[in-house]
């Protein structure tokens, strides 16, 4: 038998590597398992968000918004930067420094903070022990407490076999070297948008096919609705109520069938990128007797509190129920190593920001309008535009609103939905308030710094009353 730890957590992504430092913060012998093989050939830490995910893309997306900027904003500022072209590959090796800067930081911290980081995968078995194997050898530890943070993987589907180079997931939409012609998204989640919006800068003609009839279901549907309006603007051809039926590559091309409304149709790609969701992962991660339950999707049974099944061995981030993503994964990691620690944590799930990176960026924590009202609450609401805004002015970026939505009753913010540059900054604002139990009268009494974008916020809360000052 090797070490005993007070903590092992398996998985280092953002769940996984978070809740291993706050754990050794706190005292805990505390050991990271992680089997991820990186692009050199060595185990990295990072998980998902670090190495495929939340990073990568964005350093695509800042890039290629740069570009976009540059071709059509700078004239109108007087600047002129002549025939502005793009080194995709050049793009692509910024993007894969920056993950090579984060991940190899993540080691540095596990040392900075005394986290033992196991390299292997690990097997939970029963008594609260670990295997951890790598290269046909393993070895055995023992922990007071697991963590699983194994993460989630993307789903396939049976008409779109994913085919080398052409007919790819997320990750392989991050490695193209060129730009595609004409590019097929499965999928008009965030991740399709965000990976369309992309290429789509980059010149592609993308077509984004989507099963469901409705855009952004869990956006409020006037924020929903002028998204769609303002990617339409920007080219993207998002066809709802498309459901791929098959594929078929021929020799550079993939033909995607699909059924719409008029029936059968056809179209033809030169790459396909499948964003249909994402399923946990927990391939040979449980010991036959290590007595942790999925749930009947396949997600690690946990209750709010992140404790699965069998006491001491906890779970979070992707693996278990509510929204993947990054920062919930975090927080949660966050929370159960306080309670190993003996502190008393909980999570505010329903305060949670959501963002899609595209340009503008669609931001929102909390209820819909029509949530609420489906739910029987009754709500009032207020809405501003940033076209009213002096600093979008300022910014060439006046598209898109802020709205809030407040309690009818007693006036307690309940969501707040925006579509405009910088929405994933100013929704922090939301979910301060949400936290704090805030009215939407305490932000509409709160003093703004002049001219910020983060002024639409505070006009959509003085408007709540219909006392918006900027609006006619
Ligand atoms: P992961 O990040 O998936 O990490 C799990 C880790 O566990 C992996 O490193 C894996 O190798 C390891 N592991 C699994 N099993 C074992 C085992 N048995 N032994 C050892 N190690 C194991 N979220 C956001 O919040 N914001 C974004 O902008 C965003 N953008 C995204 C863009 C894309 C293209 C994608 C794909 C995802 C994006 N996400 C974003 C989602 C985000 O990446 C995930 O929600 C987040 O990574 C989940 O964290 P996690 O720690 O639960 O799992």
């Amino acid at each position: 038998m090797a070490d005993k730890f007070d903590v092992i957590v398996i998985g280092a992504g953002p769940g996984g590597y978070v809740a291993a430092i706050r754990a050794a913060q706190l005292g805990l012998k505390t050991a990271c398992v992680e089997k991820w093989i990186g692009k050199e050939g060595n185990v990295v830490h990072g998980g998902t968000c670090l190495n495929v995910g939340c990073i990568p893309s964005k350093a695509l997306l800042e890039a290629s918004h740069k570009f976009v900027e540059a071709q059509h904003d700078f004239d109108d500022m007087g600047i002129q930067a002549g025939d502005v072209k793009m080194d995709v590959k050049k793009m692509m090796a910024r993007k894969d420094k920056i993950v090579k800067n984060l991940t190899g930081g993540i080691a540095g911290l596990f040392k900075a903070n005394g986290v033992t980081a196991l390299e292997g995968a690990g097997k939970v078995l029963s008594g609260k022990q670990v295997e951890v194997s790598k290269d046909g050898e393993s070895a055995v530890y023992e922990a007071d407490h697991i963590v699983i943070a194994s993460g989630s993987v993307p789903v396939e589907i049976p008409p779109t076999p994913l085919t080398e180079g052409l007919i790819v997931d997320s990750t392989g939409a991050l490695e193209f070297q060129e730009t595609p012609k004409r590019l097929g998204v499965i999928g008009a989640g965030v991740i399709g948008l965000e990976l369309g919006s992309v290429w789509n800068r980059l010149g592609s003609e993308v077509t984004v096919l989507e099963a469901m009839d409705s855009f952004l279901p869990m956006v409020d549907s006037a924020i929903a609705k002028e998204t769609q309006k303002l990617l339409k603007k920007q080219g993207m051809d998002i066809k709802l109520g498309a459901r791929v039926t098959g594929s078929e590559v021929k020799g550079d091309e993939v033909v995607v069938k699909y059924t719409d409304a008029n029936g059968e149709q056809e179209q033809v790609f030169d790459k396909l990128i499948v964003c249909v969701g994402r399923r946990p992962y927990t391939q040979g991660l449980l010991g036959d007797d290590a007595g942790v339950k999925l749930d009947e999707r396949g997600f690690i049974f946990v209750d709010d509190q992140c404790r699965t099944s069998v006491p001491g061995v906890y779970a979070i981030g992707d693996v278990v129920r509510g929204p993947m993503l990054a920062h919930k994964a975090s927080e949660e990691g966050i929370m159960v190593a306080d309670i190993i620690a003996g502190h008393k944590a909980e999570m505010n799930y329903d305060a949670i920001p959501s963002v899609i990176y595209t340009f503008p960026e669609v931001a929102w924590v909390g209820m819909t309008e029509q949530d609420a009202k489906a739910q029987g609450i009754e709500v009032k609401t207020g809405a501003f535009p940033f076209a009213a805004s002096g600093r979008a002015m300022a910014n060439n970026a006046t598209e898109g609103q802020a709205k809030i939505i407040a309690d009818a009753e007693t006036d307690r913010i309940l969501g707040m939905h925006i579509v405009g540059q910088h929405a994933g900054e100013m929704i922090a604002q939301g979910v301060i308030a949400m936290e704090f139990g805030s009215s939407a009268e305490d932000l509409a009494l709160t003093c703004y710094a002049h001219p910020t974008m983060s002024e639409a916020v505070h006009e959509a809360a003085l408007a709540v009353e219909g006392h918006a000052i900027h609006m006619a």
